[in-house]
């Protein structure tokens, strides 16, 4: 469902990924780790078009994002397509990001209204299906500032799946939050992770997070994969002495 291909990005003489290969297929749950700077939310940010690459190919349910070589884009362009491709994927980031001024029920509703046409009285009963699968059924009215950390984080889980996406990105969405909070949200995900055929593309330094979610751990690093496979070998077997280095230094 994604791939990226021989991608590279810099900022400025910075090279956050250096001819990055990465292919998840659809309906696979991969956990992104690797220190900080690695390149991990750059990845996303290419993922949901906020950011573009310099050269590689970038590939989303089967449509090309981007495809440049030599500074020429091959892609078909076309505000359309782009709307499309961003249309399958949905996004949840370390803060909350909710509007302040709407309710829960309104945080989930406003996307179908917008960009789907949903009817007020679709858009609302989808959206209080949603928070009463996120455990949220009693807070439809409640203000952003009225919810905890994991209730908020768990409307703008809510809210991103509200579109409808085929993959979802979380970027370190458990680290903000105190630890009795993270497993309320950790519960959303993986009661997600295995209801859906969701795409799920996780970011996070919590390998608790790590393990309760992936089909596959990749550890990132300098942007390049240095090495990646199912959570007990990655996590608890590494083969390669950087991801062990990593692993140790945070116990
Ligand atoms: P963390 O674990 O701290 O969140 P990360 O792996 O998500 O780190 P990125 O945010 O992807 O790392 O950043 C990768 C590198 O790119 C860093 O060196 C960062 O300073 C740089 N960078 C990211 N965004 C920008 C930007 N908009 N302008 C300039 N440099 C940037
Ligand atoms: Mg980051």
């Amino acid at each position: 469902a994604v791939r990226f291909a021989a991608a590279c990005k810099s900022f400025g003489d910075t090279r956050v990924l250096d001819r990055f290969d990465l292919d998840i297929p659809r309906g696979e749950k991969t956990v992104i780790i690797g220190p900080s700077g690695s390149g991990k939310s750059t990845l996303l940010r290419i993922l949901m078009t906020l950011e573009g690459i310099e050269s590689g190919r970038v590939e989303i349910c089967g449509e090309t994002l981007t495809d440049r070589f030599d500074g020429v884009e091959r892609a078909p362009r076309g505000r359309g397509r782009l709307r499309k491709i961003r249309g399958h994927v949905g996004m949840v980031f370390q803060q909350f990001n909710l509007f302040p001024h709407m309710s829960a029920l309104e945080n989930v509703a406003c996307g179908p209204r917008l960009s789907l046409r949903r009817s007020r009285v679709e858009a609302e009963a989808e959206a209080e299906a949603l928070l009463r699968r996120v455990g949220l059924g009693d807070k439809l009215g409640s203000y952003p500032l009225q919810l905890s950390g994991g209730q908020q984080q768990r409307v703008a889980i809510a809210r991103a799946m509200a579109l409808r996406p085929e993959v979802m990105l979380f970027d370190e969405v458990t680290s903000a939050l105190d630890p009795e909070l993270i497993g309320e949200v950790l519960a959303v995900m993986r009661e997600l992770a295995s209801e859906t055929s969701l795409t799920m593309l996780v970011v996070t330094h919590q390998m608790g997070v790590a393990r309760a979610l992936a089909d596959r751990v990749c550890f990132l690093e300098n942007g390049r994969l240095v090495e990646q496979g199912p959570p007990e070998q990655v996590l608890d077997a590494p083969e390669n002495p950087r991801t062990r280095e990593f692993l140790h230094a945070l116990n």
